[in-house]
């Protein structure tokens, strides 16, 4: 059993690797982010709340974030490991997490610090498309889908994400700099952090999880 949180900078490559380990250890992928699209693109009340912050590249508040995690670790399948990938994103979440989990007798094993230099990190974001049926993500120049718009898996249109361009993902480092980064040493002090460089391909980095012991 694995449980995981992928840590790292937008653009790191947190979702590519999470959807690969998916695979490989058939266990939750559980995206925070992809659960507030989710709720934007259904135009629920909690939808339209996250949206608002998530345009301008900022965090979804706590209390919100939190309760949507709460409430999915509510799910049996979650026993059988789980890859937590953009959450948690402050120490607030990630002590309530810590909480969560308590109660339900489960345990962090790793949290994977996806490391990739700044400056490598718009043109990944800006180049980036995804499906926005089953979630995969492609990028123009370097993990190109078969033909090009469409997804291998389930032949949908792909899209570009509204928060991904450059003005927007300025924004999002920065909150990553102010709000996520502080979570390094947070979790670096449980004596659970992992490090990877996520410079390189998505198979590189499952390479050096292999290493590691995934
Ligand atoms: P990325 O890691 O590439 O920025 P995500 O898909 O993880 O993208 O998140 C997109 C947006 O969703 C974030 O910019 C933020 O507004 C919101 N979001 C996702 N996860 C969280 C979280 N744990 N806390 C607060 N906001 C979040
Ligand atoms: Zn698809």
């Amino acid at each position: 059993m694995s449980s995981i949180i992928l840590l790292g900078a937008p653009g790191s490559g947190k979702g590519t690797l999470a959807q690969q380990l998916k695979t490989k250890l058939n266990i939750p992928h559980i995206s925070t982010g992809d659960m507030f699209r989710e709720a934007v693109k259904g135009n629920t009340p909690m939808g339209l709340k996250a949206s608002s912050y998530m345009k301008d590249g900022h965090l979804v508040p706590d209390d919100i974030t939190i309760g949507v995690v709460d409430e999915r670790f509510t799910k049996e399948d979650v026993k059988k490991g789980f890859i937590l990938d953009g959450f948690p994103r402050t120490i607030p979440q990630a002590e309530a997490f810590d909480s969560i989990i308590k109660n339900k007798g489960l345990k962090i094993d790793a949290v994977i610090l996806l490391d990739v230099d700044q400056g490598l990190i718009v043109r990944r974001i800006t180049g980036r498309r995804s499906c926005p049926s089953c979630g995969n993500v492609y990028h123009i120049e370097t993990v190109k889908p078969k033909v090009e718009g469409i997804c291998d898996s389930c032949s949908t249109k792909l899209i570009q994400r509204k928060d991904d361009t450059e003005e927007v993902v300025k924004e999002r480092l920065e909150t990553y700099e102010k709000q996520t980064a502080p979570l390094i040493d947070f979790y670096s002090a449980k004596k659970i952090l992992l490090k990877i460089d996520a410079s390189r391909s998505p198979n590189y980095m499952m390479q050096q999880l292999e290493v590691l012991g995934f």
